[in-house]
């Protein structure tokens, strides 16, 4: 993998959006090709120990109407399945084995199946916070095969994203990194932050930057997206060069400095400093300023 490369940035899953509404043919497809079920609970898949992939079922686990039809990959159908929590503890003990968070594994899973993961987490997410329509308060069931729901007046609700800049800004061989005071100790990343109600993302670029440190910059150029479940976000990431170099801190931030490349992979090195997992898209963009995965 080279040093820029974002995780999840593609797949080869078709989502085949436009066969969502037709109920039969999926019905029929499911007769004569494989079909595989990923139970999901509060956004989690099960993991077992001897495996480095979650836990999928040929047969179709929790209530039919909390099936999702994911896509197709290879020619095989995939579906995500939201479990209760009953059927979650029921299968918990039938496998020996608990759901737990795509973070730890997220580094363990092919792009095909780290899509998969993160698909039918933010769907199950969504889901699971949409049992009521928020324009009149009745009840909401599911469609479109898991991707709309519609409550008893009619309203449609589709699953929401949140869109967040990320930011990479640095001067000549120095970059910004920063940390928030609810972080762990010593963990430093790229500042980030989300676009606002009635922001371009490029205005949310240069206010988040200015907003945490202080800093203007030049020069923005688009890197990559990523998408991040957690609860529903899509990392917009940017490289940008910095006009000012004096920090002032905003009361989100616990700090905020410029790090040298050499200062960087030395401290990293030797556990001063804690940057973003492999995986994220902020360690990709420490990496690719770096030249080298860190
Ligand atoms: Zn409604």
């Amino acid at each position: 993998m080279k040093a820029d490369q974002i995780h999840f940035i593609r797949t080869e899953l078709d989502r085949c959006a436009n066969m969502r509404e037709q109920k039969q043919r999926i019905k029929q497809l499911k007769k004569f090709k494989t079909c595989h079920y990923v139970p999901v609970y509060r956004g989690n898949h099960i993991y077992p120990d001897s495996d480095e992939e979650f836990y999928v079922s040929p047969m179709p686990l929790g209530k039919p109407d909390n099936q999702s039809f994911l896509g197709i990959l290879n020619d095989e159908l995939w579906f995500g399945c939201g479990l209760t929590e009953k059927e979650a503890v029921a299968l918990e003990i039938q496998l020996e084995c608990q759901f737990e968070s795509i973070r730890q594994y997220a580094m363990a899973l092919n792009d095909d199946m780290a899509h998969i993961a993160l698909y039918s987490r933010g769907l199950d997410l969504w889901q699971r916070q949409k049992n009521f329509c928020s324009k009149c308060g009745t009840r909401n069931h599911l469609e479109s095969s898991g991707h709309k729901m519609v409550c008893e007046n009619g309203h449609e609700q589709f699953p929401h994203i949140e869109p967040a800049v990320i930011v990479l800004v640095s001067k000549g061989d120095q970059c910004l990194l920063g940390r928030k005071h609810t972080w762990p100790p010593n963990v430093y990343s790229t500042l980030a932050g989300f676009v606002e109600a009635g922001e371009s993302i490029e205005d949310a670029v240069h206010r988040e930057i200015y907003e945490e440190s202080n800093v203007r910059i030049k020069n923005v150029t688009y890197f990559g997206s990523q998408p991040w479940p957690f609860p529903s976000s899509l990392m917009l990431a940017f490289n940008a060069e910095a006009v000012s170099d004096d920090i002032r801190l905003d009361d989100e931030m616990e700090d905020v400095r410029w790090f040298h490349k050499d200062e960087l992979i030395k401290w990293a090195k030797d556990g001063s400093i804690i940057l973003s997992p492999r995986f994220t898209v902020a360690n990709n963009l420490i990496s690719h300023f770096l030249g080298k995965r860190i």
